[in-house]
């Protein structure tokens, strides 16, 4: 099976065509994303309505520069993949209508994908890793745990109550000044930074389970900034460190309870037991250093999508589009963008965990 696969739910356009053999071994023929940072930059943060524009503006040039890069045309697809949420709807929008006037016009099936469920399987673009497997999914948008059991099988066992842990990074930039987006920015400062000079509140100490909370942090974040008279580059530095490792260590902590919920769920599992990150977020070295020994305490490792594949990307897409298809999952052109969409919809009609 072939398949072109198109994303713009956030801030990257991307499309991507993608073959699966019988055995489920997949390719990558092409992909390519368009990231639009340069145009937010100035906000500090994602516009919605500046990234709809420049996704309606991208999308088309964009997939047939992907077919063109594989070697194929759009008559050799055997079906069109499209994110149809969740995220910002007017960014949905452009690659699902896209990907309805191909289908329509080439008469090939559309796959609607949630785009979460091509961040959880976006660890197969890399080897046929065998289910069932951890995911801790960090970006701009999401902050979740997901027990990924099977295609169509996955239960989430924790996400943020308030702010993503991108955003905590983002907005903790925006305080002291260092740009967009703040998560390589706040990773750049830190590296002269000494994390010990401020102390920055633990969250959720008191709380049992697996969800996070990054609010608070970006709160104290604020304070510590407003506390220093005429900050210097040395109390950029110390401040970035300080946040970087307070939102590393509650990502490992959370995540930690997270793999004890998953291991006594897969009892018999060989170990050590696969526990997925991904996400613009997972980029981050101290955030990755926290998350592997964290799984070494708990009999896991850690498995890293290369950075391409851990961002917002259209080859998942196309994965999990495929999958669909190989299963005779096919959508109809009415299908919707969707705003919000979680992964784990229809979690209530699986059997619970037992351990
Ligand atoms: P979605 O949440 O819908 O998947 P997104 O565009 O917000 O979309 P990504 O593109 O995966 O998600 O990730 C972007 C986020 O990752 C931003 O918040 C950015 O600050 C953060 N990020 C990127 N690199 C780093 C880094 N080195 N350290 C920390 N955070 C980073
Ligand atoms: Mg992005
Ligand atoms: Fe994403």
């Amino acid at each position: 099976l072939t398949v072109l696969g198109l994303e713009s739910s956030c801030d990257e356009t991307a499309a991507a065509v993608l073959r699966r053999h019988g055995d489920g071994r997949v390719e990558v023929l092409s992909d390519i994303v368009l990231g639009q940072e340069a145009a937010h930059a100035p906000f500090g943060g994602v516009v919605p309505e500046i990234a709809a524009r420049a996704h309606a503006e991208a999308i088309d040039g964009l997939a047939r520069q992907a077919l063109q890069a594989s070697g194929l045309t759009l008559a050799d697809m055997d079906g069109i993949a499209a994110t149809s949420g969740p995220g910002l709807i007017g960014g949905v929008m452009a690659a699902l209508m896209t990907a309805k006037g191909l289908a329509l016009g080439a008469g090939k099936p559309l796959i609607a994908v949630n785009h979460l469920e091509g961040h959880a399987l976006s660890p197969r673009l890399v080897e046929p890793l065998d289910f069932p497997w951890l995911l801790l999914l960090v970006s701009g948008g999401h902050t979740q745990l997901i027990s990924v059991e099977d295609f169509g099988r996955y239960r989430r066992l924790g996400s943020t109550l308030d702010d993503a842990a991108g955003e905590a990074f983002d907005k903790s930039a925006k305080v002291m000044g260092l740009g967009f987006p703040g998560g390589p920015a706040v990773e750049r400062a830190a590296r002269t930074g000494d994390a010990h000079r401020f102390d920055l509140p633990e969250p959720l100490q008191r709380r049992a389970g697996c969800d996070f909370s990054f609010a608070g942090l970006k709160t104290a974040v604020r304070e510590a900034w407003d506390s220093i008279p005429e900050p210097d580059d040395q109390d950029k530095a110390d401040l970035a460190a300080a946040a970087q490792s307070a939102i590393a260590s509650h990502l490992a902590k959370r995540t930690e309870r997270a793999m004890a919920v998953f291991a006594e769920a897969f009892p018999h599992l060989e170990h050590p037991m696969p526990l997925v990150v991904a996400g613009g977020v997972a980029a981050n070295s101290e955030v990755r250093a926290a998350l592997k020994s964290a799984a070494e305490r708990q009999g896991f490792r850690l498995i890293h999508p290369p950075s391409k594949w851990c961002t917002d990307n259209a080859a998942m897409i196309a994965l999990a589009g495929a999958e669909h298809l190989a299963r005779g999952e096919t959508d109809g052109l009415d299908a919707p963008a969707r705003a919000r969409w979680p992964l784990d919809a229809d979690a209530a009609t699986l059997s619970p965990i037992v351990g």
